[in-house]
């Protein structure tokens, strides 16, 4: 007998073609007046862009969003946001402008249209992370969701390969871990299940011509859905032990999900039959993390802990760490396991074998 529940998000979601009278009209519906563009600086030419194309619904541009969204330059955003009088923030580019644009609607319940430029999925969630004072704290809160979110495949064509896949790999690990969360429901399910299918046939394609448009557009449709999975679903120890690490070690997100997640799989597989069943379906192989770790394999990524910066003697603490106040995670969560998972990741070994 089935038994679940489902909450759907309240998010518009359009995939289309950025072009003035489409934003014009967008803002038009949230009541925009005057919206404020974001970006990190790298994008600051991207977002004067639209800018002008938003006529007179135009504030003005922040192009200061950075990692990990620092409340310092929350509040200096929203200063400017003041001056300008803007009553509205359009968000362009990763999860790191779009966790700025999720700050400054926390403090101020302003509409968020955002117009994601990676495959992170953060617009897909009403989930924030911020730091303060070099601690990172996370928190879930509808008042963060983005109400629209624009993808305009367009705009992920200049993303490097190497983003792009390590980009797309946190998507997928999204998916993964969603199909074995503990609150998992046939929806979702299915949306991880095509999500995962959908990147692990289109990243491949990316790296080796990054301009291929069709694959372009099959991984932002894969993120939209893993995003989506993230957004209702728990995660598990997959997404705890890439917060721990990346927040002690201060080692680059999307990389540190890429590298990790064949050993997370593996960790939870024997617990996990039928969700390893699907990733394995989606990706067309046997094996799930042997698959994903053959995909990482493929893309050429970095598969070792080591090759981004974390020192060896950091397997111990991140194994105390990953330990102490756990998420729920299918398969009990114990050091030695945990320890052995990080020193196979650190040194960028295949995932564990299956007893
Ligand atoms: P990012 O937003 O930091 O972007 C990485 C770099 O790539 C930036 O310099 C950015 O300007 C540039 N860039 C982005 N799109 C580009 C494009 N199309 N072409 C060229 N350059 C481009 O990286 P990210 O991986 O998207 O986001 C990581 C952040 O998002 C982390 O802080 C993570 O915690 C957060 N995140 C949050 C959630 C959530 O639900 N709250 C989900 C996923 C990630």
């Amino acid at each position: 007998m089935l038994s679940f529940t489902y909450q759907a998000l309240p998010t518009r979601v359009i995939f289309g073609s950025l072009a003035p009278e489409l934003l014009q009209d967008e803002l038009s519906r949230l009541s925009v007046q005057h919206a404020l563009v974001l970006s990190t600086a790298p994008q600051a030419e991207q977002a004067g862009k639209v800018l002008a194309m938003l006529g007179d619904r135009g504030a003005g541009v922040f192009a200061g969003a950075v990692m990990h969204t620092p409340v310092e330059v929350t509040d200096a955003a929203i200063a400017v946001l003041r001056r300008q009088d803007a009553d509205g923030v359009l968000a362009i580019g990763g999860g790191s402008t779009t966790g700025l644009a999720k700050a400054i609607a926390l403090r101020t319940d302003l509409p968020q249209l955002v117009v994601p430029t990676t495959y992170a999925g953060s617009e897909a969630t009403p989930i924030l992370g911020e730091t303060q004072n070099g601690i990172k704290t996370t928190q879930t809160n509808l008042k963060v969701l983005p109400e629209t979110v624009l993808y305009d495949v367009d705009l992920t064509l200049g993303l490097p390969p190497h983003l792009s896949a390590t980009s797309g790999l946190n998507a997928i690990a999204h998916a993964a871990e969603a199909l074995y969360a503990r609150d998992r429901n046939p929806v979702v399910s299915l949306m991880a299940e095509d999500g995962i299918a959908a990147l692990a046939r289109a990243l491949p394609r990316i790296v080796q011509d990054p301009a291929d448009r069709d694959a372009r557009s099959d991984a932002l449709y894969g993120a939209w859905l893993c995003g989506t999975c993230l957004g209702m679903v728990g995660m598990a120890l997959h997404h705890k032990l890439c917060h721990t690490l990346g927040g002690t070690f201060d080692l680059p997100h999307a990389e540190t999900h890429a590298i990790l997640l064949p050993h997370t799989i593996a960790f939870n597989a024997a617990a996990t039959p039928d969700a390893m069943a699907r990733i394995a379906r989606a990706l067309g192989t046997a094996d799930a993390a042997g698959g994903l770790y053959a995909l990482g394999r493929r893309l050429g990524i970095a598969q070792a802990l080591k090759a981004i910066g974390m020192p060896e003697a950091g397997i111990d603490r991140a194994a105390d760490l990953a330990v102490e106040k756990p998420y729920w995670n299918p398969r009990p969560v114990e050091r030695d396991a945990i320890r052995r998972l990080l020193a196979r990741a650190w040194a960028g070994d295949a995932p564990e074998p299956l007893d």
